[in-house]
């Protein structure tokens, strides 16, 4: 479903992705687990055409969405929860949730979906008219993700989404991306939390400085030695 080929991305002299290539499968949830810094960040901004390929390609069902904005990346079924809860804190719950529907026409469709997310989450549905800002950090990164599922995604990149949050809340978290994926919408995960991403995953790809080192099952990185050395604590 995502091709990506020797990607080249990088920020004025910073070259944050040095020949990336990753595939996703259709129906995966997929991983990309690796240092501070290594460039998983950059590597979904990349796709979302929030920031430009120097070099490579990336497909998307069939298609070049190398170079594309991020309006015609979301209009091709690509949705993106950022790092940080980025949610409209000025904003109801409400708000921010249509807001993930915006370029819809089908408003059955966007009625039905709302209907789920706030079955999914119904603290969201408690505080449909509270201003987002006012919501505990478990409750925005539930928003942040269900304004995603708004768009009705096919392919969906999580970055981050157990950041700052409670260990119980970030079980949760990674129990809602998993049922996500289950669901039948196909997503790529970014994670620190190495093992508990490891754990999750179909797949899952190791960054290192711009680069990926390693690629396989999740239960096969957990057991590599360097990925235990080097991420999971020995
Ligand atoms: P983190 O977990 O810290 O977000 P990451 O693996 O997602 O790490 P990226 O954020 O993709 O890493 O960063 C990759 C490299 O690009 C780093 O060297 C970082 O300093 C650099 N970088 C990221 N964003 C910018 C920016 N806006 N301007 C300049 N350099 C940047």
């Amino acid at each position: 479903m995502l091709e990506i080929r020797d990607l080249v991305c990088g920020y004025g002299t910073v070259t944050a992705l040095k020949g990336l290539s990753l595939t996703v499968a259709e129906g995966q949830l997929v991983a990309l687990v690796g240092a501070n810094g290594a460039g998983k960040s950059t590597t979904l901004r990349a796709i979302s055409g929030l920031v430009p390929a120097r070099g490579g390609s990336i497909r998307f069902a069939g298609r070049d969405i190398t170079g594309a904005d991020p309006r015609t990346v979301l209009g091709h079924g690509i949705a993106h929860c950022p790092e940080g809860r980025r949610v409209f804190p000025q904003m109801s719950v409400a708000e921010n949730l249509a807001l993930g529907a915006y370029l819809r026409r089908d408003p059955a469709g966007v009625a039905a979906d709302l209907a789920r997310v706030y079955g999914e989450f119904p603290r969201l549905a408690e505080r449909r008219r509270q201003m987002a800002g006012t919501l505990s950090g478990g409750e925005q990164q539930m928003l942040a993700i269900g304004r995603a599922l708004m768009a009705r995604p096919k392919l969906v990149l999580f970055d981050e989404p157990s950041l700052g949050l409670a260990p119980n809340i970030v079980e949760r978290m990674f129990a809602v991306i998993r049922a996500i994926c289950d669901a039948g919408t196909t997503v790529l995960l970014v994670e620190q939390n190495a093992f508990a991403a490891l754990e999750l995953c179909d797949d899952a790809y190791l960054l290192e400085t711009g680069r990926i080192v390693l690629s396989g099952p999740g239960a096969t990185l957990i057991a590599d030695p360097h990925v235990r050395q080097a991420y999971l604590g020995g």
